[in-house]
């Protein structure tokens, strides 16, 4: 029987990479997407080259009804779920003393609230099953910090910590959490950076290139693999050495 694997935000960037990357691994795949895009099509067509079946449910992260309802439309299709990578996320970059109450609840709520909500409704058939792997995908500001960035940093520390106090939970039951913490990775989150701005990013990053979501893509298929089965709690930065 194959593996399952629930993705959030899984319709374009570092999702869609772990999606693709995981159903060639031979995963059958639930993605989640906020709102319906041009790939979404082309993407199941991707996932289901590789002989895996793919469902899409659409649903928002940080409402908790909705995260209940995906969660059962996937147990509905799969009787399970294997890994569940907490992908979902968004920025609203404004220095604290221009940022809007509004500004940073949001992005507190989708990258963090967003994180609970979706585990809070998986963790129970994997505790059933007494077996899965959670991975959320943190960021290295959440532990460097960056000015304009207090609600995603604190967001993403937040994950941080929800990560390894859930793995101390659920360790005894079979049950991996673990964090993964890109640094600056190509999608539309950072195509708003201009190329001045990106040039001198990759310069300060000691393997002089911003990443790749494959690059990402490659760490959570091995904290979902049996490769990985003596770690949990930890934090895998995956930034080309911009923090050490
Ligand atoms: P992205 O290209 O902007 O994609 C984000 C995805 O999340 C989209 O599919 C988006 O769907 C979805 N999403 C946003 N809000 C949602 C909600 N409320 N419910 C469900 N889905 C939602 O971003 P990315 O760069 O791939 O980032 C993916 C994750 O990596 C995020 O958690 C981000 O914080 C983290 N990260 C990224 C970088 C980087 O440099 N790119 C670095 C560190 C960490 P819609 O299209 O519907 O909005």
């Amino acid at each position: 029987m194959s593996k399952v694997a629930l993705i959030t935000g899984a319709t374009r960037g570092i999702g869609k990479q772990i999606a693709i990357t995981l159903a060639k691994e031979g995963y059958d795949i639930a993605l989640n997407y906020r709102k319906e895009n041009e790939e979404l099509k082309s993407i199941k067509e991707e996932i289901r080259e590789n002989n895996v079946e793919c469902l899409a449910v659409q649903g928002d992260v940080s409402i908790f009804e909705e995260c209940e309802q995906l969660v059962k439309q996937v147990i509905d299709k799969f009787g399970k779920i294997d890994v569940l990578v907490n992908n979902a996320g968004i920025t609203k970059d404004m220095l604290l003393m221009r940022m809007k109450k509004e500004d940073f609840e949001q992005v507190i709520d989708v990258n963090l609230i967003g994180t609970f909500n979706v585990t809070k409704n998986a963790i129970n058939p994997m505790l059933k099953a007494r077996s899965g792997r959670i991975i959320n995908i943190s960021s290295v500001v959440g532990v460097s910090g960056n000015a304009g960035q207090t609600n995603y940093a604190a967001s993403k520390a937040g994950i941080i910590g929800f990560t390894k106090s859930l793995a101390k939970e659920v360790a005894s039951r079979g049950i991996l959490v673990n964090a993964v913490a890109p640094g600056f990775i190509e999608t539309s989150m950072t195509e708003i950076l201009k190329d001045e701005v990106k040039e001198e990013i990759a310069k300060n990053i000691p393997l002089k290139r911003m990443g790749e979501a494959q690059d990402v893509a490659n760490v959570v298929k091995f904290l979902a693999s049996e490769d990985s089965s003596y770690i949990t709690g930890q934090v895998l930065h995956v930034d080309g050495g911009m923090l050490m």
